[in-house]
């Protein structure tokens, strides 16, 4: 149900989270526990997390912060997102680099996801940037409420 693709380079260790994260997911086994260092997650291809994922996920990365691990979240998926909006402690002290956005194209229809930087989101102050589709290049629309999905860049 969760598969993990781990990588090094120098003291930074880049995990990409695959799956749905529920009952029985043991961070500990799959990313290992480091001390130091630096840990990015990416979390583009999370397509669900229950309550209960929820809570071997803030255990898991509030343990390991305290190790003294640097997080930082990338390309986090509109399930990740809707919990960092919803828990004030789900980056457990990290910081949240980029997330992923789904978006419609207004003029084939077609439906795709989007990697925004947080960097440029807030430039934007809170309007989501318009990318044009990969198909055909028209003008596309955010999928969700641009308040409700960014809500998370006034906390900080
Ligand atoms: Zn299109």
């Amino acid at each position: 149900m969760v598969n993990i693709e781990k990588s090094q380079s120098g003291s930074t260790i880049t995990v990409k989270i695959n799956g749905v994260i529920q009952e029985g997911v043991e961070f500990d086994k799959l990313i290992g526990t480091p001390s130091g260092g630096e840990l990015v997650i990416n979390t583009k291809d999370v397509k669900r997390i229950n309550s209960t994922g929820v809570k071997h996920w803030i255990q898991y990365f509030q343990k390991i912060a305290a190790n003294g691990v640097k997080l930082r979240f990338s390309e986090c998926s509109p399930p990740i997102v809707d919990q960092i909006n919803l828990i004030k402690n789900f980056t457990c002290g990290g910081s949240i680099e980029s997330i992923s956005a789904p978006f419609s194209c207004a003029g084939c229809n077609s439906q795709f996801i989007s990697v925004l930087a947080i960097a440029d989101l807030r430039k934007l102050q809170g309007k989501m940037p318009e990318p044009p589709c990969p198909k055909c290049k028209a003008k596309t629309v955010f999928d969700d409420s641009p308040e409700e999905y960014l809500a998370f860049l006034k906390r900080s």
